[in-house]
C-alpha cells in the first residue's frame, strides 16, 4: 500500500502529526521503532504528563529559551488553548497547577497517551510499531521513499520526521533523525543537554553534607567568570550526591553548559538566595530583632525555623559560629555574615549530567531551514520536521510537549493539505 504521509516517531509530535494529517484527509502510516507509542510522554511530568501550559502566548514563548520566537507561526495554527480543547473534546478533563501547568485531572500520563492512540486509531492511521526506519531516500527536489531497518522500501509523497532528541534513549529517542536531515542538506546545530541536573566538585557536595536538602522558593543565579550575572531562576531546588537538581537548577542548566563552553573554563560560580523577597539588610535586621526579642537564648535556639535546620547547621560550621553563644553577646559582624550567606550561598559548579540523562536535548535541525507556517523543509519538498528533533527547547513545565504538539499538528495538517493542492 502507498501512503500519502509517513510519520516517523510516535511521541507527542508524531502522534499529533498523525491526527492532523488524517483529519485533513491523508492516508497516513505512523512508524515507531519501539513496541509502544508515547513512551517518553508516559513518563513526563513525573508520570502525570504535563500536557501543556495555560500562559498567554507571549509568556509561553518567553519560557521557550531555545528559539521560542519561531513558535509564533506554529502557535497561530495550533496552540496551548487548542491542546486543551483537543483533550477536553475527547473527554479528558485537565486541571491547572502552579505556573500555568496543565495536567489530566486523574494525574495519569497513561490516560493522555491512550487518548491520543484512540484518536489515531479512530482516524484510520496505519500504525507499525517495532519498525525502525533506517533512512529516507530523496530525489533532487523531494522525498521519495522511507527505508526500514529490515530493508523494506515504502514510497510516499511526504515524510514527517518526529524522532525526538537524544535524551533518555531507552524511550526510543536516540537521535536517528539528525543524519536523515543532514542528508537532505540541513544543518544540525550543536546538541547539548538542557533541563539537566548540575554537577559540582565542592567538598560539601562530595561529602554529601547537604544531600537531599530541598530549598523552597529560592533564587538560583549563574555567574560568568567575571562575576556578572548570566541568568537567575526562582523556584525550588535540591542538593544531590553529585550537585544540584530540582526545577530552578534544571532551568539554569543550559546557561551553565553554554557559559562553560563560551568562557573555556572548568568551573562557574552559582549562588542561592534563600530569601529573594528580602534584602541583605532586611535579613540582618530580622536577625537583630530575634536577638533582641530573646536575648538570653543561645544563637542556635534563637534561629530555629529561620531557615532549614540542615542548612543552618552547615552554615554555622562553615562560618565557625559558636552556636551556644547567648544571643545578646553575638556581634553584629556575626549576624551580618549570616545574612550575607543566606543571600549569597556560593556553589562552584563544573558541568551537568550527560545529554542522555537530560530531560531535553538542546540544538537540532536548524529552524532557519524550516518554513514556520508548515514545518516543511526548505531543502526538500515533502519533508517535514516536528518536536524535539528541531533546534527548539523550552523549560520543563509543559513547554516542550506544547512545542511538540504544536509543530506536530502544523506539520501534519500542512503535509495533508499540500497533497490536496497538488
Ligand atoms: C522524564 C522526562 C520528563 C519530562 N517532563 C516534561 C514536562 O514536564 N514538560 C515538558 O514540556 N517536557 C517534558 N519532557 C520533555 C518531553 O517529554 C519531550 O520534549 C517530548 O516527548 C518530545 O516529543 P517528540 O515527539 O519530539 O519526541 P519523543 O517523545 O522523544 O518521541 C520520539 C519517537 O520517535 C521514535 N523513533 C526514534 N527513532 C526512530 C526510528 N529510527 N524509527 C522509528 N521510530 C523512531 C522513538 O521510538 C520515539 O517513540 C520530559 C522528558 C523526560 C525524559
Amino acid at each position: 500500500m502507498n501512503y500519502d504521509v509517513i510519520i516517523i516517531g510516535g511521541g507527542p509530535a508524531g502522534l499529533m502529526a498523525s491526527i492532523a494529517s488524517a483529519e485533513h484527509g491523508a492516508r497516513v502510516l505512523l512508524v515507531d521503532k519501539g513496541d509502544k507509542l508515547g513512551r517518553k510522554l508516559a513518563i513526563s511530568g513525573g508520570g502525570r504528563c504535563n500536557v501543556t501550559n495555560r500562559m498567554d502566548i507571549d509568556e509561553l514563548i518567553a519560557h521557550i529559551p531555545g528559539n521560542g520566537r519561531f513558535m509564533h507561526s506554529p502557535f497561530s495554527v495550533f496552540n496551548n488553548e487548542n491542546i486543551i480543547q483537543f483533550f477536553e473534546g475527547l473527554g479528558i478533563k485537565l486541571k491547572e497547577e502552579d505556573r500555568g501547568r496543565m495536567f489530566p485531572v486523574n494525574d495519569k500520563a497513561t490516560t493522555v497517551v491512550s487518548t491520543l492512540l484512540n484518536r489515531v486509531r479512530k482516524l484510520g492511521v496505519h500504525i507499525r510499531t517495532n519498525t525502525a526506519v533506517k533512512t529516507i531516500k530523496y530525489t533532487e527536489e523531494a522525498v521519495s521513499e522511507v527505508i526500514l531497518q529490515n530493508g523494506e522500501f515504502i514510497k510516499t509523497f511526504a515524510v514527517i520526521v518526529a524522532t525526538g532528541g537524544k535524551s533518555v534513549p531507552h524511550t526510543g529517542s536516540t537521535g536517528d533523525g539528525y543524519p536523515w536531515a543532514e542528508k537532505a542538506g540541513h544543518t544540525i546545530t550543536e546538541l547539548y543537554p538542557t533541563e539537566v541536573p548540575i554537577t559540582s566538585n565542592e567538598r560539601f557536595i562530595k561529602n554529601k553534607s547537604l544531600q537531599g536538602l530541598s530549598l523552597r522558593d529560592i533564587e538560583l543565579t549563574v555567574f560568568n567568570p567575571k562575576g556578572k550575572k548570566i541568568k537567575t531562576h526562582d523556584g525550588d531546588m535540591i542538593f544531590t550526591h553529585f550537585g544540584l537538581s530540582g526545577p530552578a537548577a534544571l532551568r539554569c542548566s543550559q546557561y551553565v553548559v553554554k557559559a562553560l563552553k563560551k568562557f573555556k573554563t572548568n568551573t562557574l560560580k552559582m549562588e542561592v538566595d534563600l530569601f529573594p523577597q528580602y534584602s541583605e539588610e532586611d535579613i540582618f535586621q530580622q536577625l537583630l530583632a530575634r536577638a533582641k526579642a530573646e536575648p538570653k537564648k543561645s544563637l542556635k535556639n534563637n534561629l530555629k525555623g529561620f531557615a532549614p535546620e540542615r542548612f543552618l547547621l552547615f552554615v554555622y560550621e562553615k562560618l565557625a559560629i559558636d552556636t551556644q553563644a547567648i544571643s545578646q553577646t553575638v556581634s553584629h559582624e556575626v549576624w551580618r555574615s549570616l545574612a550575607q550567606i543566606c543571600k549569597h550561598f556560593e556553589i562552584n559548579v563544573n558541568g551537568t549530567l550527560s545529554i542522555e540523562k537530560a530531560f531535553v536535548t538542546g540544538g537540532g535541525v536548524s529552524i532557519k531551514e524550516i518554513e514556520p507556517k508548515t514545518m516543511q523543509s526548505k531543502k526538500k519538498k515533502g519533508l517535514y520536521f516536528c518536536g524535539e528533533v528541531l533546534d527548539i527547547h523550552g523549560y520543563t513545565g509543559g513547554y516542550n510537549i506544547t512545542c511538540a504538539f504544536s509543530t506536530g499538528y502544523t506539520a501534519g495538517k500542512a503535509a495533508a493539505e499540500q497533497l490536496v493542492h497538488n
